[in-house]
């Protein structure tokens, strides 16, 4: 996009500089004309034969640098055509990449509201599970959240805390697998609320309580 909008800057300068030379050939071009013309006007009322023959050179001289200056007008109006092009062509090439990231802009946006939707139905849907919660062990969640950011819970597999990897006393797993326990076990090491998935038939995570727990 830079690149694009930096290429349209040069050939834009370009053209400029290129229609400045074309300006002071044309200049040349006239003003050797009327060195030209002075020379033939002086031709007519010369005395001698010698200042005549000087003056024809002259005159001469005057006529090729008028021709060569027009040579060089011609190759710069031809330059100039090109210049022209060139500018329409970068200034395509800008134009793609504006509405490359004019597109790119649109699907952000869509993106940004389906993600914002996806948000509110999460904190909506967060609000009714959390009216749920006793509330002493909703603020225990809120607080081990805070360190814990998305993963206050950590399940207790395998004798160890799964989110920290440090080994889960055999009594408090045994706790964990008791589906009528409402206590509420802790990782000793980060601090987690434990759950265990393995042996309740129901779906549901269970969380149970430590009473000897840390906070
Ligand atoms: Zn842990």
């Amino acid at each position: 996009m830079n690149g694009a909008r930096a290429a349209v800057t040069a050939a834009k300068e370009a053209q400029t500089q290129a229609l400045t030379r074309r300006k002071k050939l044309e200049l040349d071009v006239e003003e050797w004309k009327a060195r030209a013309k002075k020379y033939r006007e002086q031709s007519s009322s010369v005395k001698t034969n010698e200042a005549y023959k000087a003056l024809q050179h002259e005159i001469a001289n005057a006529e090729a640098e008028v021709s060569k200056a027009e040579d060089l007008v011609l190759e710069q109006m031809m330059a100039l055509e090109d210049g022209e092009r060139r500018v329409k062509h970068v200034e395509a090439d800008l134009r793609e990449a504006e509405q490359a990231i004019a597109a790119e802009k649109r699907q952000m946006q869509v993106q940004y509201g389906e993600k914002k939707k996806r948000l509110e139905g999460a904190t909506t849907e967060r609000e009714e599970i959390a009216k749920k919660v006793p509330e002493d062990l909703l603020t225990l969640y809120t607080r081990i959240e805070k360190r814990h950011p998305g993963s206050a819970m950590a399940e207790a597999r395998e004798e160890q805390c799964r989110a920290c990897g440090v080994r889960v006393l055999p009594h408090v797993l045994q706790m964990l697998k008791t589906e009528t326990d409402e206590e509420v076990f802790r990782c000793e090491t980060c601090g987690r609320i434990l759950y265990s998935l393995e042996p309740i038939p129901h779906a549901t995570p269970k969380e149970t309580a430590n009473g000897a727990a840390n906070s």
